[in-house]
């Protein structure tokens, strides 16, 4: 019965179903973080500072959330329930981005600022956060349950998976930055909401192609009654919107964001520790202590890459000449580079590593962090050096274009390896637990991207305020990546005792 099922290239055709969902949910999140940091720049009226640790903070916060989202699909909601629910508060938060009126504005030489619509504006973020957590996480798995364990379509159905994400990301950063920075940063936040209403309504128009796989593991459970009254299922649906008001309210706490984060991540590598030294044997140990270490090491990774939308976008704004080949590329729109040359270079590695593998050099998964670390760090000092040679407001788009082509590269030797790292060096038992932490150590890499961030600017107030201080971006740039050239030597060095202690892994 099984070769009657119709399919769609040879995989499931609940494959697009997830594809198109997971793409216009991406699309409404790279889109709306394409204009956020400008929007709050310009328009807001805070400090690049100020931009950098909001923006740092709520990456952080998305990143964290799927492990609850995640948590509560496994247990109770099941995927297709969790992911629906997901989707409705993405649109009600986007809606808000694009509904909330003007948050502040220039009376004279003062900044007056309407603190109603900031607090709207923070629960828009919220409502993204918790949308995020309960979709992202989910939407993989499903598009995991729809292979057989052993499926050798499996991979590939991944790659394509993938490819959904940052063509999502691509048209978004063109369009949404475009629409925003030329006709109002609101209209750029509606279009993203639009697009996360066709990803609901794509998905829930394909529930028949899911094959069943995505149902709650125990659909009773939902029924029963909790301790409030409600329903099981309801009750989780109201815990959603606690998770939103907690969202809202640390989202204006923003270093408490980066404190929260730290020490859960420390306290979760201790219990995994922990439970290796108790629990498992030998050979079990020794990988779960080398994925522990490629889990806290990616962090660094993150807080150098997502620059993208805070930094570096503040920096192709005031200062590069973005006319390329007669065509005027706005500063927001400058991000699409990263998911452009995804698409274009993801086949291109995964040809190489087969290649290497091939003639029996690929690297092994912790050699690839390493090389990742070395890429982005070189990366960010030859971009500090070519910015410090020329002092006009017109540097050369080409020194973007290296950077990004840096930041994509190194991306790649790391981001798509290493969940896949983890579920081979995990046990069963603890396998969710570690990808959780995995997003959590993400989290925290997004944060201290705010942070950095927020190093390069002022964080004086007034209409400048918004301007980075250009010695000040090269010097933190060059020490970046000097950090992250050590971390990579650093990594590239216990490489051999890594595969020792990767028993046979790849
Ligand atoms: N670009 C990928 C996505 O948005 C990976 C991001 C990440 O893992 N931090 O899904």
């Amino acid at each position: 019965a099984g070769s009657q099922k119709r399919t769609l290239l040879g995989h499931p055709i609940g494959l697009g179903i997830c594809f198109l969902t997971e793409m216009w949910e991406r699309f409404s999140y790279y889109g709306m973080r394409t204009i956020l940091v400008l929007y709050l720049v310009k328009y807001h009226l805070y400090s690049a500072g100020e931009a950098s640790m909001i923006y740092g903070a709520y990456a952080g916060l998305v990143y964290m959330m799927p492990i609850i989202g995640g948590y509560m699909a496994d247990r109770y909601l099941g995927s297709r329930k969790a992911v629906t629910y997901g989707a409705i508060l993405l649109v009600a938060g986007h809606s808000l981005m694009a509904a909330h009126g003007p948050a502040a504005f220039m009376d004279g030489d003062t900044v007056v600022r309407n603190d109603f619509y900031i607090s709207i504006f923070f629960m828009a973020l919220a409502l993204i956060i918790t949308g995020v957590g309960f979709l992202k996480a989910n939407i993989s798995t499903i598009v995991g349950a729809l292979y057989g364990e052993k499926d050798p379509r499996r991979d590939g159905g991944f790659s394509i998976f993938y490819m959904g994400i940052n063509v999502g990301s691509l048209l978004s950063t063109a369009l949404v930055g475009y629409v925003g920075e030329t006709y109002g940063w609101n209209y750029g936040f509606g279009i993203a909401g639009i697009g996360m209403l066709f990803g609901l309504m794509v998905f829930l128009w394909g529930q028949k192609y899911l094959e069943g796989r995505a149902e709650p593991s125990n659909p009773a459970i939902l029924k029963e009654k909790s301790p409030i009254g409600l329903n099981k299922e309801h009750t989780i649906y109201l815990f959603g919107i606690v998770l939103v008001l907690v969202s809202w309210l640390l989202m204006q706490y923003q270093s408490f964001v980066g404190s929260l984060l730290g020490v859960s991540g420390f306290v979760m590598i201790a219990i995994i520790l922990v439970y290796a030294f108790t629990q498992c044997n030998k050979v079990e140990r020794d990988r779960i202590m080398v994925a522990c270490f490629l889990i806290a090491i990616q962090s660094v990774f993150w807080a150098l890459f997502e620059q993208q939308a805070a930094s570096l976008t503040l920096l192709a704004d005031q200062q590069f000449d973005l006319n390329v080949l007669g065509m005027n590329f706005l500063a927001s729109q400058v991000q699409l580079l990263n998911a452009l040359f995804i698409v274009l270079l993801a086949p291109v590695m995964a040809w190489l590593w087969v290649a290497m593998a091939r003639k029996s050099i690929e690297p092994s998964t912790p050699g690839k962090f390493g090389i990742s670390m070395l890429l982005i760090g070189l990366g960010y000092m030859v971009f500090a050096w070519g910015m410090g040679l020329d002092d006009s407001t017109n540097k050369s788009f080409l020194w973007l274009v290296f950077i990004y082509l840096s930041l994509t590269v190194a991306e790649l030797c790391l981001s798509p390896v290493g969940l896949s790292m983890v579920t081979k060096l995990s046990v069963t038992k603890i396998v969710g637990m570690m990808m959780g932490t995995w997003f959590l150590f993400t989290a925290l890499g997004n944060y201290v991207a705010g942070w950095i961030s927020s190093l390069t600017g002022s964080s004086g107030h007034g209409a400048d305020s918004g301007q980075l201080d250009i010695a000040a971006t090269i010097s933190v740039y060059n020490d970046i990546g000097l950090i992250s050239v050590g971390v990579g030597v650093f990594i590239l060095l216990l490489t051999p005792i890594m595969k020792k202690g990767m028993h046979g892994v790849h």
